[in-house]
């Protein structure tokens, strides 16, 4: 099983930040705290994060990089497909006044930019699903003699 950091890793105290002092973290993150189970959505692998928090003048800055992976069905064939989330240099600043409590709890920030990053639909098999050309066929079957070519077809684009 893999060796999850706890989650209080991720919980940044700013007294601790004062004078300078840059707070790196290295962490793998359990994706439980994203608190997402949907049919067409769920997070399985470890949330991997690496960055670091500093104070700027009356911010914190947190600049990180994160990778995990969405699970999501083949909009095709409904196949299981793991979407690599993937982001680079993201800058979260954060007034300090609006950390009351002197400590920072980066799961909320890291949850949002997560859930931007997933694709509104994917397909397995890097973009290629086998199930695609039976998929085409069936779009193509001959059309009613009535019918013209400004119909709506919504898979044309497939
Ligand atoms: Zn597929």
């Amino acid at each position: 099983m893999t060796k999850h950091s706890h989650p209080d890793a991720v919980k940044i105290f700013v007294e601790q930040l004062r004078s300078g002092h840059v707070e790196h973290l290295n962490e793998e993150l359990s994706p439980d705290f994203l608190n997402v189970r949907e049919k067409d959505l769920s997070f399985e692998d470890p949330i991997l994060l690496k960055g670091e928090a500093y104070l700027a003048e009356s911010e914190l800055i947190l600049h990180f990089d994160l990778s995990t992976f969405a699970a999501m069905p083949c909009s095709i064939c409904n196949e299981k497909v793991k979407v690599p989330i993937k982001l680079h240099h993201v800058y979260h600043h954060e007034p300090l006044s609006a950390i009351k409590s002197g400590v920072f709890c980066m799961l909320e920030v890291l949850r949002e930019v997560i859930l931007l990053e997933v694709p509104s639909f994917t397909e397995c098999n890097d973009g290629s699903c086998p199930k695609r050309d039976e998929l085409k066929k069936y779009l193509r079957k001959p059309q009613s003699p009535n019918s013209d070519d400004s119909g709506y077809r919504p898979f044309e684009n497939l």
